[in-house]
């Protein structure tokens, strides 16, 4: 209760600051609860902050107290786009694979809030038939699968979905975020190769949350998923290996090793 007063007081401090010195673009103060911290910003850029911060007033009509956490470090792109594919498999490896999940969350690079989700089950052609070993792992069943877009198809409403996030746009910078490198360097690129398929230039650099995490708390997570969550003490989101949780507990991750101070970098590329 102490650091939210102090909070109210640096915030009329902020606001005395900013009216004498004659500033001519109204400023507002942000609280952010989930983060318990609290930042000055302009109208410029609160249009720009696509999460919903509450307002120190409403803070206080709602009379919630922030938490202890510090705010997030600023990251080097604007957005995050995590994505996991699910694949064709058996218990035997399953050649050529193909994938039949395809979902990305776009995180706001700042407050790694999800901001839009793409998300489309994929047709298999080659083994149309998913296996009992598929279905078990991935909680993915044939209807799921039957009647959907090829990739072809997904690919091109991948593409229609990232010009309408401006994610298209030169002067944004975003990156994909991957848990491994299989989605980008292998799995996507192969089944393009086999399609006679070009890979946009946008599925040619990413992050491997592996590294990343291994950099951020010093020990490689062999086993992906679940040695994170634990090791981060958070709550596992749905079902492992289903494509669409899987990319929500990454982003929880993510949002996690934020919260401790790391910066985001590039660690694969197809270039
Ligand atoms: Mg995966
Ligand atoms: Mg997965």
């Amino acid at each position: 209760m102490v650091q939210f007063i102090h909070w109210i007081r640096r915030a009329n401090f902020l606001r005395s600051l900013h009216r004498s010195s004659g500033l001519g673009q109204p400023l507002v103060f942000l609280f952010h609860s989930e983060r318990g911290s609290a930042e000055l910003v302009s109208h410029r850029r609160y249009s720009d902050i696509q999460s919903l911060p509450l307002s120190v007033d409403n803070i206080m009509a709602s009379g919630q107290q922030p938490s202890s956490r510090s705010s997030f470090p600023p990251q080097t792109y604007h957005n995050f786009l995590v994505l996991d594919f699910e694949a064709t498999c058996d218990k035997q490896l399953m050649q050529p694979q193909e994938i039949i999940e395809f979902p990305i969350l776009k995180l706001h690079g700042r407050t790694l809030e999800i901001e839009s989700e793409f998300h489309m089950y994929v047709q298999p052609v080659v083994h149309s038939e998913l296996t009992p070993f598929c279905t078990e792992l991935t909680g993915i069943v044939q209807s799921m699968v039957d009647g959907k877009p090829k990739l072809q198809q997904v690919l091109q409403m991948v593409d229609d979905w990232m010009r309408k996030e401006g994610l298209l746009d030169p002067k944004v910078n975003s990156i994909f975020v991957t848990c491994g490198d299989w989605d980008l360097k292998t799995m996507l690129p192969g089944q393009c190769q086999c399609l006679g398929l070009p890979v946009p230039d946008y599925f040619k650099k990413w992050i491997n949350l592996k590294k990343a995490y291994s950099f951020a708390m010093g020990k490689y997570p062999k086993n992906g998923l679940p040695l994170m969550i634990e090791g981060l003490n958070l709550q596992h989101i749905g079902k492992l290996h289903r494509g669409i949780d899987d990319c929500k507990n990454i982003a929880n991750i993510m949002k996690e090793l934020a919260r401790k101070g790391f910066t985001f970098k590039q660690t694969g590329s197809n270039l």
